[in-house]
Order: structure tokens, then sequence, then C-alpha cells
């Protein structure tokens, strides 16, 4: 028994260790090397989360001796954040599953033994305040480990932005409100039918570099009026520049719509989507299974736009959430 507990605390001691480095990989790389642009808000998030990652992997270390099944999450996440979590135990575990607050958490099993990950994100509206993070880990004698936590959805407080465009994008016809609300059944359709295999596993790619010209989460009013806070990043390039696949996955939906002009939606599984909107021209189909990097489509400035751009959004199990959270994420 003891030599069994030597081996098991090595094991965990060395999970521990690949774990660390995989975090200083995932959250300090990117604060002091990366050169892409962020709001400072952003890499405040990261720094906190980078902390409390350290702090929690001490804590594996020296409980090694008595060592169960760890979990390793955040204490807070802000409104539109995503994030990943990991769940480290022993090489019986079988199955993992969770859900955060009324969302599915899906867990992956890692090139690490006994480890396994998960994506974590709170809507871009997301009420600030305590949610519930529950897990149940399965083990192959058939037991099975419950685990929760309480995590805290932060006020992101995003800036407002004020836009004038003509009265058409803000005072609808019968004929264009039977259109949004036709784009709204199809698109929420397409949220809800989260499909089970993970596409994805390398780290995501920005689609297209250039000035942001608008950041995520910006409470907008258009005309004076209020509207939906800003669901992605808007980066500014010529009609015809192209636009990358930022992973795997499958052309989920190609559709021209009221306000985001020409659309793309890909699928990468598990109810992780990209959008790419106001494009000029559309260069795969729906169906077809894109690659990192693969040309999807052209910048271009259709719908509810003030000039050309792209806009980039991420969805995940129906929230929506931060497409820079998404580009810093790195599998184990
Ligand atoms: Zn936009």
């Amino acid at each position: 028994m003891w030599i069994r507990n030597q081996i098991l605390t090595k094991e965990a001691s060395k999970t521990s260790v690949k774990l660390i480095s995989l975090f200083f990989k995932n959250y300090f790389f990117n604060i002091y090397f990366s050169k892409a642009p962020r709001p400072p808000q952003h890499q405040q998030r990261i720094f906190v989360f980078a902390i409390s990652v350290l702090l929690l992997s001490h804590l594996v270390f020296s409980s090694a001796s008595t060592y169960a099944t760890e979990l390793t999450c955040p204490k807070e996440i802000f409104q539109g954040g995503i994030t990943i979590i990991t769940i480290c135990g022993d090489g019986d575990i079988i199955e993992v599953k969770g859900s955060f607050d009324t969302r599915d958490v899906y867990f992956n099993s890692t090139s690490l033994s006994g480890t396994y990950f998960g994506l974590l994100s709170a809507n871009l509206t997301a009420k600030p305040g305590i949610k519930r993070l529950n897990i149940t880990v399965k083990k192959s004698d058939g037991t099975k480990e419950m685990i929760g936590r309480e995590i805290m959805v932060k006020d992101g407080n995003f800036k407002t932005q004020h836009l004038t465009v003509s009265k058409k994008w803000v005072q609808y016809s019968a004929e264009d409100l039977k259109r949004i609300k036709e784009d709204n059944r199809i698109v929420g359709a397409l949220y809800r039918k989260a499909t089970g295999t993970m596409l994805w596993s390398k780290p995501f790619i920005m689609p297209l570099e250039g000035r942001i010209s608008s950041e995520f989460g910006l409470r907008r009013f258009f005309n004076g009026k209020p509207r939906a806070p800003h669901s992605g990043i808007d980066i500014a390039q010529p009609s015809g520049t192209p636009v990358s696949s930022p992973n795997d996955g499958r052309v989920a939906l190609v559709r021209d719509m009221f306000f985001s002009g020409n659309s793309l939606f890909i699928d990468h599984g598990q109810g992780l989507y990209t959008m790419f909107f106001h494009l000029s021209e559309f260069a795969v189909s729906e169906g077809d299974m894109v690659i990192q990097g693969q040309t999807i489509a052209f910048v271009g400035a259709t719908g509810r736009v003030t000039g050309a751009h792209l806009h980039f959004g991420v969805r995940h199990t129906r929230n929506k959430v931060s497409p820079w959270d998404i580009v810093n994420i790195v599998v184990p």
C-alpha cells in the first residue's frame, strides 16, 4: 500500500509539473510575449486567473500524499469569458461530465494520463453573481465522484459605443421584421444543436489580422437607441481580403442575414461555434469540413455596417464569448 501511494504521489507530482508548464504556456506567454492587441481588462483577467492556477497547482503538490481527484479552475470569470478547466486523477477515470449554471461543460481526455479538460464560459449578458460548477467523475469500477465549486461571474465593465446608421437599420418594416425573426430562428436552432465530437485540437488562431475597429462587449447605441451589446470583434480590412478558418471544423451555416449580411458559421463540436459576418463572398459551402488556416470567405460590407470589416464572433454552449479568450486556450 505504501509503495502504491508513493507511485501515485510521484505520478501526481509529474502531472502537476506538466499542468504548471501548460498554464505557463496558456497564460504567461500570452501576457508578456503575444503581439495580439488586447484590452487592458483582458490582461488583468488572465493575470488573476494565472495566479489562482498557480496557487491551486501548489495545493496539488502539497496534498499529493493524500492523492485524490483534483479540479483546477478559476475562482471567478468575467461576463463573456471562456477558459480551460482540468480534472486530474488516476488512470481509473473513464468519463467526466459537468454543468456550469444552466449550461453543459463537456470534458475530453488529454495526452496526460488521468487528466481531462473542459471549457467553462459565462455569457456576455450573464447576471453577475455566484454560479455553481458541478462535475461528475466516473471511475472504471463503476463508482462516481461529485465535485462542486462556486464561481463568481464578474461584471465585464464594457464601454459604450454610439453609432449612426441609416434609418433602415433601426426602424424595421414588416418585411424586415419577418426576415429578422427567421434569421433568429435558424441561428437559434443551430446553437441548440450541439454536436458531440470535438473537431479541433490545436490552439485557435485569428481569422484575419488588422486594426480592431470595434471591441467585444461594447454597449451599443444605434442613432441614440440602445441595442444588443457587440458580441464579437470587428477587424477592419478592405473588401476582398481573404478570411482564414481559426481552427478545424465543419461549415454549419452559410446565409445572407438582415443585420450580419453574408454570414458563415463553423461548428467546432461540443457547442463551440465561430462566426464571420458582413462577408463579400464565401469560399466554402455548408457541410464542408475545413482545416485551420484555410480560406473560408472574403471581407465585405454586407448587412448593417459603417464600412468594410470582418465581424468575428464565438459562441460556446449558446454563450456569447470573447474571441480574445478563445485564441489564448492551449489544450494539454
Ligand atoms: Zn461587429
